[in-house]
């Protein structure tokens, strides 16, 4: 059922049947074009303030789906800005349901008539994508075109800490820089290819062993407790997990100079912008430094109408050095939060475009 909520353009909440999985699709803006944003599918359990998983999963779609319309601002791409999230257990499912499940959820998608393109997300595969397809054209990320977006989103990370290395240490060079990554998963393990290539000592944290245990194999890696990634020593704190890591409790354990990763939301509330700046923390805005994925299935024929092109993908992405590099000299000359100065951005090409 499609619901009116306050600053945002709808959000469609269907139950399936079949399952009992509840969709979630959130639109915040289509004022640049549709929106284009990925599908998360996770189990919310009711967290210690009593709020329940059904409220979470709204939640998280509709903050998501708020970030997407800034993230596709500031990268130049006329796309608004939407999210979904299917709230099941996934280990539920065996890989029959699951895919019936994806096929039904892209018939949900359907009935919006390109109002949201959907991509992939914390949850969800390129297998489930080609399962969406089945039911309507609005989603990316299917093998053939873009596929998963998750390298090149490790790309931009990757060149946004190189632009924060230029701003704080006065070379884009890591080579022997300390970089904490917590969360080493799809794109958390892309990056540790160009931070090890780069010549970074590299400490991680995941609460998935094996994802421990490959990373030893493949890179020279410390790692430490999920609860320790925080207080790490290091020049470059690079949140790959998931959102509001930085909150009021956290904040007083960062030892890093710089704030620099893949997670969406990685503040907890906006006012954790300033008090980063405060201390004299860096940080480089999420939606901002994470584009790489969403410039990727942007590409796609159903956004473009012509043929994936990864070289335009990769160039596209290659410029998130400029865009943080200018985020963070505004920041100085202005001596105002990063994120204050990226949200100014976005909001000012919206308005431009008389929306
Ligand atoms: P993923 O699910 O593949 O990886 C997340 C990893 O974090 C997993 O390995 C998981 O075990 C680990 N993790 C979970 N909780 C943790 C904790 N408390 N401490 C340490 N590790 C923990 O997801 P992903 O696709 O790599 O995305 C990572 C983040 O980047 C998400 O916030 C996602 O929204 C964001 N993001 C992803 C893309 C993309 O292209 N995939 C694009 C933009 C933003």
């Amino acid at each position: 059922m499609k619901r009116e909520i306050e600053g945002f353009e709808f959000i469609d909440v269907n139950s399936d049947e079949e399952t009992g999985a509840r969709f979630f699709i959130a639109v915040h803006s289509n004022a640049l074009g549709p929106a284009l944003g990925g599908i998360r599918m996770f189990h919310y359990k009711t967290n210690s303030y009593g709020v329940s998983p059904e409220k979470a999963a709204e939640k998280d779609a509709l903050r998501l789906a708020r970030a997407m319309t800034f993230k596709a601002s500031v990268a130049g791409l006329d796309l608004g800005g939407g999210k979904s999230v299917i709230l099941i257990d996934p280990a539920a499912l065996d890989l029959g349901q699951r895919a019936l499940l994806f096929e039904r959820f892209g018939k949900a998608i359907d009935q919006l008539h390109g109002k949201y393109i959907a991509a992939e997300d914390v949850g969800t595969n390129e297998e489930d994508m080609v399962n969406v397809r089945k039911q309507t054209d609005f989603v990316t990320g299917v093998p053939g075109e873009a596929g998963d977006p998750s390298p090149v989103t490790a790309f931009s990370v990757f060149r946004g800490m190189q632009a924060c290395c230029f701003q704080v240490f006065g070379s884009e060079s890591l080579k022997g820089k300390t970089v904490a990554v917590q969360g080493i998963g799809n794109v958390g393990f892309s990056l540790l290819h160009y931070l090890g290539k780069a010549g970074a000592n590299i400490v991680v944290s995941d609460v998935n062993p094996a994802k421990i245990e490959m990373a030893n194999l493949r890179f020279n890696v410390r790692s430490v407790e999920p609860e320790e990634i925080v207080g790490v020593d290091c020049d470059i704190f690079a949140p790959c997990a998931f959102g509001e890591i930085i909150n009021k409790d956290t904040v007083k354990d960062l030892k890093c100079k710089i704030v620099a990763g893949a997670a969406n939301n990685q503040l907890a509330s906006f006012e954790m912008g300033s008090v980063l700046h405060e201390k004299n923390i860096v940080y480089a805005p999420d939606y901002v430094i994470n584009c790489g994925g969403l410039i990727s299935v942007a590409n796609e024929v159903v956004v473009t109408g012509s043929a994936y092109n990864k070289k335009e993908v990769m160039q596209r992405t290659d410029a998130t050095f400029d865009r943080i590099l200018d985020i963070l000299k505004r920041s100085e000359a202005e001596n105002s939060p990063t994120t204050e100065i990226a949200d100014g951005i976005a909001l000012e090409r919206i308005e431009k475009k008389g929306c």
